[in-house]
């Protein structure tokens, strides 16, 4: 069985740039079922020997059809059904924001394995927002840089407990 390992969190906190880091130089599948799911991106990911499924939850910041907020909640709600993992992403050097906030709540009613991920972590000015992540109830950060592939060996952990 592969394990399915979603990225969720609010627009330009670095979804993406995890998503193709993982992902590498593979071209990534569009998914074409109709409907919200068509936002999703999905490929095979690798951290080293570990080879996994992951979805890359995008497209809702540029879409005109509905809130930002119900596009957000549905595609939450697909990541939390069709993941066995769910890392939820914030930006470090931003801090926690409200709509991190809302993806919080909606993720904690999901039941699922979640893992809190603070982008953007090299250097010091992610700290006052690795601390503010505590505050999110999912328990200690994973610090991570996407763009300078830091932190990549704590993934590795959480997604090889889940193989
Ligand atoms: P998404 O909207 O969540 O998919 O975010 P993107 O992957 O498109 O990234 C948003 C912005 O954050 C881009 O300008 C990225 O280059 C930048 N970014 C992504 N990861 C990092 C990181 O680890 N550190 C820093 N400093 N910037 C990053
Ligand atoms: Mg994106």
């Amino acid at each position: 069985m592969t394990v399915t390992v979603a990225i969720v969190g609010r627009p330009n906190v670095g979804k993406s740039t995890l998503f193709n880091r993982l992902v590498g130089r593979k071209i990534a599948l569009v998914d074409d079922t109709p409907g919200v799911t068509r936002d999703r991106r999905e490929a095979e990911g690798r951290i080293a020997d570990l080879r996994f499924k992951v979805l890359d939850t995008a497209g809702y910041e540029d879409k005109t059809d509905g809130s930002l907020e119900d596009r957000m909640r549905q595609q939450t709600e697909i990541a939390i059904r069709d993941a066995d993992v769910i890392l939820f992403m914030i930006d470090a050097r931003a801090g926690v924001m409200p709509l991190d906030e809302r993806f919080a709540q909606v993720l904690r009613r999901a039941g699922k394995d979640v893992h809190l991920i603070a982008n953007k972590a090299e250097g010091k000015a992610a700290d006052p927002g690795l601390l503010e992540a505590y505050n999110l109830g999912f328990g200690e950060p994973v610090a991570l840089s996407a763009e300078h592939g830091l932190g990549l060996s704590d993934l590795h952990a959480i997604v090889s407990k889940a193989v």
